[in-house]
């Protein structure tokens, strides 16, 4: 079997959350959700709402798109703590990193979410579920937050099964067991059907996977047109859309682990020139400039500040970068407790703009 008919589809467990719970273990137990910032400013649960939400949380049914409004009835000890999209942002780039180690190629299609084609090397399920089972080992001891992946011949089929088994899950569905897989489910599991299409469903009498695979094509495409032809091959496990390399990183990061850690800002920031260098070398193989830098400071107790601020105009310039970066650095290092050492520098830049060589100025090329 060759290796690009397995797709695997990875999905962090609870993603802002966990990242929020893995610094602040006391909270580990607790119903955590993750607002916007705006509703901390103003304190005023009728403008919040979930972006996501703990399994504790999830417990009381809170989920993502609820307004705070209502989760408080649900759950009135709920904790809401505030997006860190600079924190989160790193994380991804650091799974991202972790997953092209392992695989062929890495379709990145949300903040966490992936689909992956294997090395040619895999040739079974079996070795994916290995290789799966590597990615998440990794991923969970260098980040300390979970994934559940799902490992299937198509690319919905791989993302339905992701979700199967949350969180902490690997779901394997061979070409032989698809239609098994999917026949049970609700249509509102295919992904793109909505509440509307499941309704249109509804009245031709479809209620599972199952019932869409066998349902008559001419009144599906009557009431749905292409879409639900589409949907229809789903449900017979026949998608053809292929995983295609994300084409162009919207961020670029790199960090730097320090030995032995330290709280001396000289020696962080020291640490920080090797970062900013290899950072600048991916920026010049790409050939593009940044607007935005971000700082991410990892301490020994693991937790984590972060700092990103934004200039007026795209560079690429080496000494700009490494300068701002220092600058930033002494920033988070003087609003933090001056015993807590630093274990691991990341610096990103972001809000990037391709260009051609051309325009380039001489010190991008330093
Ligand atoms: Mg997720």
């Amino acid at each position: 079997m060759a290796a690009d008919k397995i797709i695997m589809h990875i999905d962090m467990d609870s993603f802002f959350a966990s990242v929020e719970i893995r610094d602040k273990p006391e909270l580990k137990e607790k119903p955590v959700v993750v607002c916007s910032k705006t509703f901390h400013l103003h304190m005023d649960t009728s403008k919040g709402v979930i972006s996501a939400a703990s399994y504790p949380a999830r417990k009381f049914g809170l989920h993502s798109a609820m307004p705070l409004s209502e989760a408080v009835k649900l759950c009135p000890d709920v904790i809401c703590l505030p997006m860190n999209n600079t924190l989160y942002r790193q994380v991804s780039d650091n799974v991202i990193k972790i997953i092209q180690k392992h695989v062929k190629t890495v379709q990145k299609v949300s903040i966490d979410e992936a689909y992956v084609l294997f090395k040619d090397n895999v040739i079974s399920y079996e070795d994916a579920a290995d290789c799966a089972l590597k990615i998440k080992e990794e991923i969970k001891a260098t980040e300390r937050i979970t994934c559940s992946v799902g490992i299937a011949p198509t690319k919905s089929a791989a993302k339905i099964a992701s979700g199967f088994q949350k969180p902490d899950g690997i779901t394997v569905v061979r070409p032989n067991e698809i239609k098994d897989f999917l026949a049970p489910l609700p249509v509102t599991k295919i992904p793109g059907v909505g509440k509307k299409t499941a309704e249109t469903f509804d009245l031709l009498g479809i209620q599972t996977v199952g019932d869409l695979a066998k349902a008559d094509k001419r009144r599906i495409y009557e009431k749905l047109g292409k879409h639900g032809m589409n949907f229809q091959d789903v449900a017979n496990g026949l998608d053809t859309t292929q995983v295609m390399e994300t084409a162009d990183a919207k961020s670029i990061s790199r960090f730097h682990s320090l030995s032995p850690y330290t709280n001396d800002p000289a020696a962080v920031k020291l640490g920080s020139e090797s970062v900013c260098e290899e950072v600048h070398s991916i920026l010049m193989q790409k050939k593009m400039y940044f607007k935005t830098i971000s700082i991410g400071l990892r301490y020994s107790d693991f937790t984590t500040a972060t700092k990103s601020r934004s200039h007026t105009v795209h560079t690429a310039d080496i000494f700009f970068l490494k300068r701002h970066a220092q600058d930033m650095i002494d920033e988070l290092m003087a609003n933090t407790d001056s015993k807590k050492k630093v274990r691991q520098i990341n610096i990103g830049v972001s809000n990037l703009k391709k260009t051609d060589a051309g325009q380039m100025q001489l010190t991008d090329f330093f």
